[in-house]
């Protein structure tokens, strides 16, 4: 009979999934029935985000993030596919740090190309799953959200590449229930606009909370006060944003951090992270993890430990991102049909306690990009994907953290080679903090869209200042 594999989630993670079988499929392997379900109106995950917060059309809580003005944060040919460069989808050099819509063009541009499209289920959420030892097979529960029909489905694989960015870690602090202003967490944030003129703080040290900072800077905030609970970022912050230690208690509008000080705030932004939640799922299959560069239970950081049918994507911290589901779902495909054969259990066990111990001694930042260009390594060594310089890429983060300590404002006006085409970047139109407007076409087209389109960057001569 032929293997059923059903994948939830088309983000970009599992859209590398369908991906893996159809170069399989190209190469002349039979490839297994597949199916996927993706709860959104389009794949792309996290890219494919809209003005949206709280519930979705459907009532279903909104998947994505992302915000208006997100730029890459890392340069984009750390994430450049192997199999589909930027050049080829672009068909000319671009700059190493675009913005959403444009990264979101190139994710769809590769899958659209390979006509997969065809296995997703659209609008349609992963409901439950259950597993039966004897038969090895699951029975997975999902509900068509347009019609509110559920269906259940039987597989011999599941893969679960639901991501683990969108239900959000909201620490409580004493006195924030009478504060006056606007307090949200990072994943509702869509606009830093209305934080012009504003004071604002964000609490927490990690990705969200430096961009959202620094959109708001860009935007005009009056003030930018990042509240840490380990340690400071300590980049070289612009004027009027410093880093506080840790909120004590709220009274009014005043927030009194542990080091004795205060500060008076119009909004607070809780940048607290994440949760992995995987509510289809029974206990039991179930990852529970920190975001870590190498959750425990996932040999290679695929396979399920206690049942081998199961696999996550995509479900560890990310330096790298679309490249690393890629190998990810190499890796998983070539488990599925044979190709790989797994050891024992005993064996598996030990080769995460080795993950584990190594990622518990990772000194810095550097290190652990180091780690995960080791981990995509191993992956990588085990299939067909096509191979790329995982040392140069690992220079490439080491330079661009450098740049962050440099200057947190132009770090993304750098431009980086590719390790897959070695073409160089280009020098974007407009630097990154002038850019008021992110739209592909702007992007791709410059100032002559503004004239166009009569947008934002128009009005405000962003294309001047360079
Ligand atoms: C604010 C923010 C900024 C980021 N910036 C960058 C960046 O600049 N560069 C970068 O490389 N990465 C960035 N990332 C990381 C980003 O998460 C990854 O690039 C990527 O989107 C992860 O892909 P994924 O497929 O694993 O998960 P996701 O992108 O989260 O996709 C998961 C998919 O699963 C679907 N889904 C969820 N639950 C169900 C269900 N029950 N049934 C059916 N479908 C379901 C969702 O609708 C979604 O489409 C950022 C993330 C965030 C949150």
């Amino acid at each position: 009979m032929t293997l059923r594999v059903g994948i939830i989630g088309a983000g970009p993670s599992g859209m590398a999934q369908l991906r893996a079988f159809e170069s399989a499929r190209k190469k002349g392997a039979d490839i297994p029935e597949i199916m996927c379900f993706e709860k959104q109106g389009d794949w792309g995950g996290q890219w494919n985000s809209s003005w949206r917060t709280g519930l979705d059309e459907h009532g279903e809580p909104v998947h994505s993030s992302m915000y208006r003005h997100l730029w890459s944060n890392g340069p984009k040919e750390c994430l450049e596919f192997s199999d589909y460069s930027f050049d080829e989808h672009f068909g000319r050099a671009i700059s190493s740090f675009p913005p959403r819509e444009v990264l979101f063009d190139y994710i769809k541009g590769r899958v659209e190309k390979s006509d997969v499209r065809k296995y997703v289920q659209f609008n349609t959420v992963a409901r439950h799953t259950s597993y039966n030892a004897e038969t090895e097979e699951f029975t997975l529960t999902v509900e068509n959200l347009a019609n509110g029909t559920t269906t259940d489905h039987v597989f011999d694989k599941l893969v679960v590449s639901t991501g683990h960015f969108s239900i959000p870690e909201v620490p409580e602090f004493k006195g924030i229930n009478s504060f006056p202003g606007e307090v949200l967490h990072a994943h509702d944030f869509r606009g830093a606009e209305r934080f012009a003129a504003k004071n604002l703080l964000m609490i927490g040290s990690s990705y969200s909370a430096e961009d959202i900072g620094m959109q708001a800077h860009k935007m005009g905030a009056a003030s930018v006060t990042f509240s840490y609970r380990t340690a400071p970022m300590g980049f070289d912050w612009p004027e009027n944003t410093v880093e506080r230690p840790l909120v004590t208690h709220f009274k009014g509008r005043t927030a009194h951090f542990s080091d004795g000080t205060q500060g008076e705030f119009d909004a607070v932004v809780l940048c607290t992270g994440y949760q992995h939640k995987y509510p289809f799922l029974p206990s039991e299959l179930t990852l529970k993890s920190k975001n870590v560069l190498y959750p425990a239970n996932l040999y290679k950081g695929v396979v399920w430990q206690q049942n081998t049918n199961l696999f996550y994507l995509g479900a560890q911290d990310q330096y790298y991102t679309f490249n690393m589901f890629d190998a990810q779902a190499w890796y998983a495909r070539d488990v599925m049909i044979g190709a790989i054969e797994l050891p024992s259990l005993a064996e598996r066990e030990a080769d995460i306690q080795l993950w584990l111990e190594r990622q518990s001694a990772l000194p810095d930042h550097n290190a652990e990009a180091d780690f995960q260009s080791d981990y995509l390594r191993e992956l990588i060594a085990a299939t067909d994907y096509p191979p790329f310089d995982l040392d140069s890429v690992s220079q490439l983060f080491k330079d661009w953290m450098s740049h962050k300590e440099t200057d947190i404002l132009g770090y993304r006006d750098m431009v980086h080679r590719s390790v897959v085409t070695g073409t160089m970047a280009t020098k974007h139109h407009t630097r990154w903090l002038n850019a008021m407007d992110d739209s592909l076409g702007r992007y791709l087209h410059g100032p002559s869209q503004d004239v166009d389109t009569g947008t934002l960057a128009a009005v405000t001569g962003e294309f001047s200042a360079k």
